[in-house]
């Protein structure tokens, strides 16, 4: 279970205060799949931010898995985001002098896998995807779709506890957005938690809840009828 508790977020610059956000309750279950939906510069990425344990909280509380995330020091952050968190961005983040399969085994460097083990759970992942057979390429050799289909496996790679996407198709055609929603799809009714941060309403709609937010504020929250 993933808990924000009267979150507030306020950034400062100089003499400037911006509260980015206002008190935000959200309670996101095991095997959930939330759209976190708003225009530009609504909060979204303060929210991707805090829940990826990138940022922390000004006030109020975040807790992952029954841990209060603002007691953790630096490596306690760096090991809860390398552990329970996959990541995938829009502009995919891939490490481009390195074949599919070696950022695919990245997250479990970090964790102290050893390699050859590695190698065998990066090449799993890899099949889930659908990229079972360009384990070698490099992401230069790859389209859009299939580089993004290589973070997903990335983020999988580490059984970690949510992915949190932020705009995963806003570099995408409208075939390769198909393909990875489709992923999405498929991991969680593999029972996976999945975050999903968009401005697109047709993304959010892949979403089993759609939460609204607005200037810092979450004013819509619902389970996603279509
Ligand atoms: P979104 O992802 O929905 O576009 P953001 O979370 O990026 O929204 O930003 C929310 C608001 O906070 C925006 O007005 C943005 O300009 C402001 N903001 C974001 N990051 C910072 C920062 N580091 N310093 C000051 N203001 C920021
Ligand atoms: P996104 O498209 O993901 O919302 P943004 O362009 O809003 O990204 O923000 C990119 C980065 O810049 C984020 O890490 C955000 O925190 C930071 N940022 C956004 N707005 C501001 C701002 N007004 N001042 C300083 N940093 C900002």
């Amino acid at each position: 279970m993933i808990e924000l508790i009267d979150a507030g977020k306020t950034y400062t610059s100089g003499t400037i205060e911006f509260e980015a956000l206002k008190g935000i309750n959200l309670a996101i279950h095991e095997g959930e799949y939330v759209a976190i939906m708003g225009p530009s510069g609504s909060g979204k990425s303060t929210i991707m931010n805090i829940l990826g344990c990138l940022d922390t909280l000004t006030r109020g509380q975040y807790r992952l898995g029954g841990t209060d995330v603002e007691e953790l020091d630096e490596i306690e952050l760096a090991s809860v985001r390398n552990q329970q968190i996959g990541f995938v961005f829009q502009g995919f983040n891939l490490l481009s002098s390195l074949p599919a399969w070696r950022n695919v085994e990245l997250p479990l460097v970090y964790g102290h896998v050893p390699r050859e083990e590695r190698k065998k759970r990066a090449s799993r992942a890899l099949e889930r995807v659908g990229l079972g057979d360009r384990l070698d390429n490099k992401p230069g050799e790859m389209s859009g779709g299939q580089q993004q289909r290589v973070a997903v496996a990335r983020a999988l790679v580490g059984e970690p506890t949510m992915i949190l996407a932020d705009e995963p198709t806003g570099n995408l055609d409208s075939v390769s957005t198909r393909d990875v929603l489709s992923l999405f799809d498929e991991l969680n009714n593999l029972g996976r938690t999945i975050v999903l941060i968009t401005h697109e309403l047709e993304v959010a709609q892949r979403a089993r809840r759609i939460v609204w937010v607005k200037d810092g504020a979450i004013v819509r929250d619902e389970v996603n009828a279509a």
